[in-house]
């Protein structure tokens, strides 16, 4: 096999390629440098050291030397939008929109920094207007993002429906999203009467996510308001099959429905069996009430010792404490309310609803998180622990 030695000259030309293009690279950056006014550094400095009102300042000297510079205004814009500035940042961006004299691309960029000063502002309306404007162009997907956000803070869900659609690829496919957006609707159609309606979305959450545990409540839910308890239990068992963590969502209205036809044993049997796979607090809490109403105070505190002896935790003991606490005789009751209080101290934390990506903590559950705005973020769980 003969071997072409001239190809031992492709590595070395290559590296002096290299070489030169970095030094014609470094040469034009000091030719280019060599022509900014030293203002430009200062106010680089500040903006490096975060003294964006310094900054700020230098670049509106800056910009009055060269008012045309079609990269300082966006620089300006930008920083006075992330001051809080927004009529000047708005100007701004407006007055770049209209200039001819610049590309059509800037003027693309310039439309959609505009789009941003107004969601920024609380303008709604404009923001929803300038970013539909930009749909079919280079800044298409991250202005519907943005409408996403718009349509659920004005609780558009249709439009959101639709927006989330369109995001949808194989990187990410906004079921989770959609099929609360179908829960939210069938939410109004309930505050509206119209139970046929709500059920239709909520088969539509169903459809676009079968795992949505909150299209299920809300369907036995309805159910049970129109007295169809046997088949609002029914249904609520479904959401073993979903996610078993949301049982202790539905363990009061599951307890609920059995007593309303008159078979409380069989809610609280149904209940147990729950508990001894899927261990909550939530659980054990409203069995050892259930318990208590049925079979007495002795009989509910065996149960909870039987349970917190599988799954021994803090948040156990305060129920256990509870239970204690109506058997013992009355010169014990203080001693005891002193424990209770101090597992109350040190478990209150634990026995709220907390939020799986920003953290926040709240005594009610949220499918919407109030701090993070994140769809079924919260945990339905008490706590992060077991029984
Ligand atoms: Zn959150």
């Amino acid at each position: 096999m003969e071997f072409d030695f001239w190809w031992l000259l492709v590595p070395p030309l290559f590296f002096a390629f290299g070489w030169l293009a970095a030094r014609i690279d470094i040469k034009q950056l000091i030719n280019e440098s060599k022509r900014l006014p030293s203002a430009y550094y200062k106010g680089l400095n500040f903006l490096l050291n975060d003294q964006e009102d310094q900054a700020i300042d230098v670049f509106v000297e800056i910009i009055k030397l060269n008012p045309d510079s079609v990269e300082l205004n966006f620089a300006l814009g930008s920083m006075f939008r992330r001051k809080g500035e927004i009529d000047r940042a708005i100007l701004i961006h407006q007055k770049l929109l209209q200039r001819n004299d610049i590309a059509a691309e800037l003027r693309l960029d310039a439309q959609y920094e505009l789009a941003l000063d107004y969601l920024k502002s609380g303008l709604l309306d404009r923001a929803e207007d300038g970013l539909k404007a930009l749909q079919g162009g280079r800044y298409a997907r991250k202005a519907s993002g943005h409408l996403l956000d718009i349509y659920q803070q004005e609780k558009q869900w249709e439009k959101a429906i639709a927006v989330a659609n369109t995001l949808s690829d194989a990187n990410y496919s906004f079921q989770h999203e959609v099929a609360q957006f179908y829960c939210e609707l069938a939410l109004r159609d309930i505050a509206n009467s119209q139970p046929d309606a709500a059920r239709s979305h909520l088969e539509q959450a169903l459809a676009t996510h079968r795992k949505c545990a909150r299209a299920n409540i809300m369907l036995g839910e309805i159910d049970a308001a129109a007295g169809h308890y046997e088949s609002a239990i029914v249904i609520w068992q479904r959401i073993e099959g979903q996610d078993p963590q949301y049982l202790s969502l539905v363990g009061t209205k599951i307890l609920d429905a059995f007593r309303r036809l008159e078979r409380p044993a069989d809610g609280v049997q149904l209940l147990k069996s729950y508990l001894s796979t899927y261990p909550t607090l939530d659980l054990l809490d409203l069995i050892h009430q259930a318990v208590l109403e049925q079979e007495g105070e002795q009989v509910a505190l065996e149960y909870v010792y039987s349970v917190l002896r599988a799954n021994p935790s803090m948040l156990g003991l305060k129920t256990l404490a509870d239970a204690e606490s109506l058997l013992a005789p009355v010169e014990r009751r203080k001693d005891l309310e002193v424990i209770r209080s101090l597992i109350n101290e040190n478990t209150r934390k634990l026995s709220m609803y907390h939020c799986t990506a920003c953290g926040f903590r709240a005594k009610q559950y949220y499918w919407h998180c109030p701090g993070c705005s994140g769809w079924e973020t919260y945990n339905p769980k008490l706590g992060a622990e077991s029984v």
